[in-house]
């Protein structure tokens, strides 16, 4: 069974950087499950996997344009300390959240001063060239509902 759109399909994925450090594994846990077509993987790693089939294994770059798009510089702001929660742990490196205008944004703490908070709302991966070990475990066609939900139900997907 070929991958293409409407197709559930379960693979092993290392995610390693440039230098080689491994970023993500689903290596020694259930592997990952996607609804291929529907946007819910990167869209260069969609692309690679498109028409292969089960036992593909296959090492896939994917440049940061098809994959979290490259770095805003602009995206890096400062906000005012009053924004926060004054109990707020607040640290380089430590993840915020907003609720903006199409759902909660995440922010990256940068830096912290006195009265302001240094934020950057790009993801962590922009900007970076991300290399994929894959290996394709099973091809299926999607069930109506998945389909309709627009992702994979049940082992490696979502549990509701
Ligand atoms: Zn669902």
């Amino acid at each position: 069974m070929k991958i293409a759109n409407g197709m559930v399909v379960t693979m092993h994925y290392t995610l390693t950087d440039d230098a080689g450090t491994v970023i993500d594994t689903s290596r020694g846990r259930e592997p990952l499950a996607y609804l291929h077509g529907f946007g819910n993987i990167i869209p260069g790693l969609e692309k690679a996997l498109e028409g292969q089939q089960a036992g593909f294994r296959s090492n896939i770059s994917v440049p940061p344009a098809e994959g979290y798009g490259e770095r805003d510089p602009n995206a890096v702001f400062e906000a005012s300390r009053d924004h926060f929660d004054p109990d707020m742990e607040l640290a380089p490196g430590v993840q915020v959240y907003a609720e903006g205008p199409q759902g909660p944004v995440s922010f990256m703490v940068v830096s912290v001063s006195e009265n302001g908070v240094m934020l950057d709302a790009n993801h962590p991966l922009a900007g970076e060239t991300l290399h994929f070990d894959v290996e394709v475990m099973e091809v299926r066609q999607a069930t109506e509902e998945e389909t309709a939900h627009g992702h994979v139900h049940g082992a490696g997907g979502h549990q509701h």
